[in-house]
């Protein structure tokens, strides 16, 4: 990807550690000392970033840190051979299993010479302490794992004994404040029920660059993320709270829907599709026109 930017135009290695916005100016600097100023700032640094702080602290402190979206997951590499002598043809397929308040998910990554595993374990409590994986006993990992099919506990030596809490951004009030927006996890990070998390940084980005790329002069940068926010925002928050409350469809809990496996699959064929195949054209159209109308 690097070669399809311009020579120069990137910096990797680099840690920032403040965003400050002076005048019409954005201050930015990093760990190594750096200080650059720059007309606008796009802050994709993830769900534990610093930049979120910095566009929503002042006016919506209580939606800077992410929230616990009641499921932690325990993680594992197993060799396809090995996954394939546990589960046979199955490991070569991209599979979820599920079961009360549980779910597996398995899938080839590595060129298919390897099985990644996720297994999900719904958690009404709150998560306690930091927001990081945290290792536990083999033995405890495995007391959850005891109503598993004897298949996928055959899994179990591959998976690391480490509870790996899932946080989200279910409310973000705005993307931007004056010339600092935010793109990615650290404005939408979601659940992964939808598998939709990245999906919605690149149509974030798709947005961005469109609007950005009508930019002519400074000043105009503010309503760039103006019209990022007004369209980005709606769609993406949207699929950050669907994902957590279909969670509980995979997870074989929700309320309309509880075991009934046909009722589940229609519901997720019928909503997915509005991810999938949604009218990015049409959005890029409209942030054009807003675009041009704000800058009238
Ligand atoms: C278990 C799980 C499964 C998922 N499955 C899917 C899926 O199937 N499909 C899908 O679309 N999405 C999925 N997602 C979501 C997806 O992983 C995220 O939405 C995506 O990685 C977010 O990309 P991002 O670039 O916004 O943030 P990140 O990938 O978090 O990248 C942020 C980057 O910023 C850097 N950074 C942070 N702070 C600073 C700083 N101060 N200075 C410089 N750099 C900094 C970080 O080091 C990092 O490299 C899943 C997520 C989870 C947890």
């Amino acid at each position: 990807m690097k070669s399809l930017i311009p020579e120069g135009t990137v910096k990797f290695n680099k840690r920032c550690s403040s965003v400050e916005q002076h005048g019409s100016k954005m201050v930015v600097s990093f760990t190594d000392g750096d200080v650059i100023e720059v007309d606008g700032v796009i802050g994709c640094d993830g769900i534990k970033g610093i930049t979120r702080r910095m566009v929503l602290g002042e006016r919506y402190p209580e939606e800077v840190k992410s929230k616990y979206a009641h499921t932690y997951v325990y993680r594992g590499i197993a060799p396809m051979e090995d996954a394939k002598r546990v589960c046979g043809t199955y490991a070569e397929d991209a599979r979820w299993w599920m079961m009360k308040g549980k779910g597996w998910a398995m899938y080839p990554i590595s060129r298919g010479t390897e099985a990644n595993i996720v297994a999900f374990m719904q958690d009404t409590d709150e998560w306690k302490g930091e927001q990081a994986a945290r290792e536990v006993e083999r033995e405890e990992m495995e007391a959850e794992f005891v109503d598993f099919d004897k298949r996928l506990k055959g899994l179990l030596p591959w998976v690391k004994p480490m509870k790996w809490p899932l946080f989200h951004h279910p409310d973000t009030p705005t993307y931007y404040n004056g010339r600092l927006c935010l793109l990615g996890d650290s404005a939408h990070a979601s659940s992964p029920s939808q598998a939709a998390g990245a999906g919605q940084g690149l149509e974030d980005a798709l947005i961005l660059s469109k609007v950005l790329g009508l930019v002519s002069d400074p000043c105009q940068v503010d309503a760039a993320f103006q019209v990022y926010d007004a369209i980005r925002r709606p769609r993406a928050q949207a699929v950050v709270r669907e994902s957590y409350e279909v969670g509980t469809a995979y997870y074989l809990v929700h309320p309309d829907f509880g075991d009934d496996l046909q009722k589940i699959t229609d519901e997720a064929n019928n909503r997915l599709p509005k991810i999938w195949w949604y009218d990015l054209e049409g959005d890029v159209k409209k942030a054009e026109e807003s675009f041009g109308e704000l800058t009238r």
